[in-house]
């Protein structure tokens, strides 16, 4: 009857086990009573390990005993499980980089049973569904993932091509120069919903690659594993952060419910 309890910023990631193996489940944070009930319908003495930064708000509503673990250790613990169980712990030692695109984005380092927090940003999920909202009014998920595949992400930005337009560029032309900083192109053509989403995700997907592989860089590591419900349904910013890693000399790895790494790790710890 052990459970373990993601609860971020937005989702809470739940993993429990039951008798044909392992279960996961994904409730919106805000909707926190329907997750005690959940858990009370399903269980009757659980044992309950909560990671996440909505720990605390989750074990104040809740009538069992529960234990916090802490939220990076419970991450990269998760990782490390994950890759174990999809043949990829060779191809990640002995160090590799985990980017957690939530909400927000935290960068790990993890070399055998040592993780450390190397950094990270306000630029994640939660800024690809608020930018998406404030230039469409779209709010449904689905919806956005929809609309970002049919986009042109490049038509709003300006692309190294563009600005060296006279002679050959010191570096890749097809590189983005200015993220939605297309600005003659957006007064002179009626832009598309899909090509605002497209580009809102592009930008997202190379500044956290960009982050990534400096922190990789200066590392030493060349394995980037990257995680989160950011990319739930989200082949559009897998792509992207896929063949900008890869061009930047770096191997990405995305893992099947790599989302519930933090549940996975709180579920483990004893
Ligand atoms: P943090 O770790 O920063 O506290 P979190 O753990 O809640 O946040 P994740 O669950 O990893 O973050 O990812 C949240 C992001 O996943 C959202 O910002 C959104 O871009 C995306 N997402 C995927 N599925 C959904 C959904 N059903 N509803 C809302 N957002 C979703
Ligand atoms: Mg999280």
């Amino acid at each position: 009857n052990s459970v373990g309890i993601d609860a971020g910023g937005t989702l809470s990631k739940i993993v429990y086990e039951t008798e044909s193996g392992w279960e996961c489940k994904k409730i919106p944070t805000v909707r926190i009573n329907e997750i005690t009930e959940w858990i009370r319908a399903r269980f009757s003495y659980p044992q309950l390990h909560i990671t996440g930064g909505k720990a605390g708000a989750l074990l104040e509503k809740l009538s069992f005993p529960a234990k916090k673990i802490n939220e990076f250790e419970a991450t990269c613990e998760g990782v490390k499980w994950l890759l174990e169980k999809n043949n990829l712990t060779t191809e990640t030692s002995p160090r590799f980089m985990v980017t957690n695109v939530g909400t927000g984005t935290s960068i790990h380092c993890v070399e055998g049973d040592y993780y450390e927090r190397i950094g990270g940003s306000g630029m994640g999920g939660g800024t690809l569904l608020g930018l998406t909202y404030l230039l469409t009014g779209e709010d449904n998920y689905d919806n956005i993932l929809e609309l970002s595949k049919k986009g042109d992400s490049r038509s709003l930005n300006i692309t190294v091509d563009d600005i060296y337009s006279h002679e050959v560029p010191p570096i890749s032309g097809s590189l983005t120069a200015s993220n939605f900083g297309n600005v003659a192109k957006m007064k002179s053509t009626t832009l598309s919903k899909e090509d605002y989403i497209a580009a809102v995700v592009r930008m997202v997907g190379e500044t956290i690659t960009t982050m990534s592989v400096q922190a990789a860089e200066r590392l030493n590591t060349e394995a980037i594993v990257y995680i989160g419900s950011t990319f739930d349904g989200n082949e559009t910013l897998k792509e992207i952060i896929r063949t900008y890693t890869e061009l930047r000399g770096k191997k990405p790895f995305f893992l099947e419910n790599g989302e519930f790494s933090g549940a996975i790790g709180a579920l483990m710890n004893n």
